[in-house]
């Protein structure tokens, strides 16, 4: 039940007819910022949960900023459009929603002014990203991408060629997801995640300094950390090693939730299995994020499919 939708070129479509033409600009060179909203299906109340809808669209906003993007939209304008999108979808099942903001004039040459700026969102399905096993990680060889060559801040296309040469790495060396370091060799971020560590009974998160995006999940998981738990994350640099000898490591992130890190570059951490803050975290994170929680109402826009 349910249908891939799209709002494309302002209008709203089966995401089948959304096409765009070849020499769109940002195909060629990377210059467009996306964003990545669940919608959680909540069978018994028989609606969807949009988590953090505006953050994200916030914190695309802001990419756009970055990348010279206007969009005649602000994030209530874009929210409201995503719902629309999402209510024709007509899916009763967990969904996810890719906003794109990119240039989009069809000419050749490299650059972010004089060019026409354009927006679409999709609604679609999408399963757990890494699984709901434990994942085996190894450090990649590639660094994760600093301020000073394209900003991490945001979902910046370009970025995630970075992202996809340490993933593919992984994969095929037998890895689920790569760990990598920012320029100093400090630990930043998986592919597509923020990782946490709990070291010596303290959890702990690479700084915003260390080239890491400033993931919305990672923010959920640090509120839920203090306001249920009464842990405070500590924000620092993250040697390697410190990973090889925490008891617990776990990702965060849209598409993955939160997802425990077993071992790193073939060293298990802790005991090899999900640690006992990751499983807290992870059931506290699941509650709140199907709706819930009344306390976090500010996070959800429910939508009842049409
Ligand atoms: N880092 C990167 C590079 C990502 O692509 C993502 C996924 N959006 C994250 C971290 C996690 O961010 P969020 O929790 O906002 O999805």
């Amino acid at each position: 039940m349910g249908e891939p939708y799209a709002f494309f070129k302002g209008q709203y479509m089966p995401l089948k007819d959304a096409k765009i033409g070849i020499l769109t600009q940002a195909l060629h060179y990377g210059t467009a910022c996306f964003g990545g909203i669940r919608g959680n299906w909540d069978a018994e109340r028989q609606h969807l949960c949009l988590f953090r809808m505006k953050d994200h669209y916030r914190r695309q906003l802001d990419a756009c900023k970055i990348l010279n993007i206007s969009l005649p939209y602000d994030e209530n304008d874009l929210a409201e459009i995503t719902v629309e999108t999402v209510k024709r979808s007509g899916f009763k099942e967990n969904i996810y929603c890719r906003p794109l903001a990119y240039k989009a004039s069809e000419a050749i040459g490299v650059k972010l002014h004089g060019l026409e700026d354009d927006f679409f969102v999709i609604a679609t399905t999408l399963g757990p990203y890494l699984g709901t096993g434990g994942i085996k990680c190894c450090t990649s060889s590639w660094r994760r991408v600093s301020d000073s060559q394209i900003s991490p801040r945001g979902k910046i296309t370009g970025i995630y060629v970075n992202s996809a040469l340490a993933k593919t790495d992984a994969n095929r060396a037998g890895f689920d997801e790569a760990i990598m370091l920012n320029e100093n060799g400090h630990v930043s971020e998986g592919s597509g995640e923020n990782i946490f560590a709990v070291l010596k009974g303290q959890l702990i998160t690479p700084a915003p300094y260390d080239s890491i995006l400033l993931g919305i999940t990672r923010d959920t998981v640090m509120q839920l950390a203090k306001n249920e738990l009464g842990i405070d994350t500590i924000e620092r640099s993250i040697d390697r090693s410190e990973l090889y000898v925490a008891e617990e490591a776990f990702f965060t992130g849209t598409a993955t939730n939160v997802a425990s890190i077993i071992s790193v570059d073939h060293r298990p951490i802790g005991t090899g299995q999900p640690g006992p803050l990751t499983t807290k975290l992870q059931n506290l994170f699941s509650e709140v994020a199907l709706g819930r929680n009344p306390k976090y109402s500010d996070w959800y826009t429910f939508v009842k499919p049409a």
